[in-house]
């Protein structure tokens, strides 16, 4: 989702509010003025501020909540990025899964339970206070986060309750993944069920209805996404390295000059593929075209592929038994092109880029991908933007 416009920074976390916010604000602002208005038969100047306090207090209302549940992730260690404000709520857009079902289920109910909190608060101090218009704002908010802690209990994703139920299932089951679907699948039906039944009572005057359906189809957008990447997660911890890697390497000899190497390989092979040399039968290192450019000309001569060869020992490599996330997530980290695949030898099995990534994993998701595809993959070094699969990677880099 695209951030919106920064606002401000709480306990370190960037706040973000979508443009539609804006929308909201007046209208609110407006609605509950006029409301307060026609309560206290009050001014209309009156009434319009205390619709402006109440829209207020409902957009701390919403982002107390995503603190709560921000705090509880940073305490596991969790990185929050940012917390964002839209039409349907708030997001706290959080950089890894919890590693355990503990972890997801205590940061799910941080939410709700501030929401609940805040609403009890609010009702009880009602309770003492006169009839007044700032008693009716603070009513009305009680009544907000009350709905806001409740409603988001829902189990189904994307609502905490969702998560909380991921959390059940992928205790119960020790299946992760399992969690994910059930509430994932959830979330689904519930969203189905909103979208039918709010056009139904639209259809019959209640104009609510449309409201309930937009936020229907927003949860199933949002359901059958997770559901996606979730599958798409599987499928990268199933497949392996030698599974995914492919062989466009060249070894060379050790021995020859750079000036051999230079004007037989680098020149004349373009996009020039990744070179590795060997000697007497047993691999020696890896080559970089910037190395070859960090010696002097004059010494091409001389020098020989030996002296600018980077031992297999040192580069960036995996073995075949590592999983597609990890490569992804080790070609990300240390921005590469792509990544060697050292066999148990210590010799060269494969080389895996981006475009051998995405094959293997339509292969196994039995999706349709052209080989010009695949090449236009490896030449951009990037992946399709229906496939982020860095971030997709990235979210689960410390559950496999
Ligand atoms: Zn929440």
């Amino acid at each position: 989702m695209q951030p919106g416009l920064r606002i401000g920074v709480f306990f370190g976390i960037p706040l973000y509010i979508h443009p539609s916010w804006f929308y909201i604000f007046v209208i609110l602002t407006w609605v509950y003025g006029l409301r307060y208005v026609s309560l206290h038969r009050d001014s209309g100047f009156l009434g319009l501020l205390a619709g402006l306090l109440m829209v207020i207090g409902l957009f701390s209302s919403v982002l107390i909540h995503e603190l709560g549940h921000s705090l509880v992730a940073r305490s596991f260690g969790i990185k929050v990025s940012s917390i964002t404000l839209f039409l349907f709520g708030g997001v706290a857009a959080i950089e890894q899964e919890p590693k355990t079902p503990g972890q997801t289920f205590q940061i799910a109910i941080a939410g709700p339970t501030v929401s609940v909190l805040i609403a009890g608060v609010l009702i009880l101090m009602n309770r003492f206070n006169s009839r007044s218009i700032i008693g009716d704002v603070g009513d009305t908010l009680g009544g907000i986060n009350l709905t806001l802690g409740l409603f988001n209990l829902i189990p189904g994703l994307p609502l905490d309750g969702g998560q909380m139920l991921k959390a059940i299932v992928w205790k119960l089951t020790g299946d992760r993944f399992k969690g994910v679907y059930w509430a994932a699948t959830m979330g689904l039906l519930l969203g189905w069920f909103a979208i039918i039944f709010g056009l139904w009572t639209a259809l019959l005057g209640e104009s609510q209805g449309f409201w309930m359906a937009l936020l229907g189809w927003f949860v199933v957008q949002n359901a059958g996404t997770t559901k996606r990447f979730a599958h798409i997660q599987q499928a990268l911890v199933a497949i392996k390295a030698g599974d995914a890697m492919g062989r466009e390497f060249r070894v060379l000899d050790a021995n020859l000059t750079l000036r051999q190497f230079a004007d037989d390989y680098v020149i004349s092979e373009s996009p020039s593929p990744i070179y590795f040399t060997a000697s007497k039968g047993r691999y020696v290192g890896m080559i970089s075209i910037e190395s070859l450019r960090s010696i002097e000309r004059s010494q091409w001569e001389s020098k020989t592929l030996h002296d600018i060869s980077q031992p297999l020992t040192e580069i960036d490599g995996v073995t075949e038994k590592t999983s597609l996330l990890l490569v992804i997530n080790q070609i990300e980290v240390k921005s590469l092109r792509r990544i060697t695949v050292l066999s148990p030898t210590g010799g060269v099995a494969g080389v895996i880029d981006r475009g051998d990534i995405v094959r293997a994993l339509a292969g196994r998701l039995k999706s349709r991908l052209s080989e010009s595809d695949v090449r236009r993959i490896k030449e951009e070094g990037t992946y399709p933007p229906d496939l982020p699969l860095s971030a997709i990677a990235k979210a689960y880099s410390d559950l496999s």
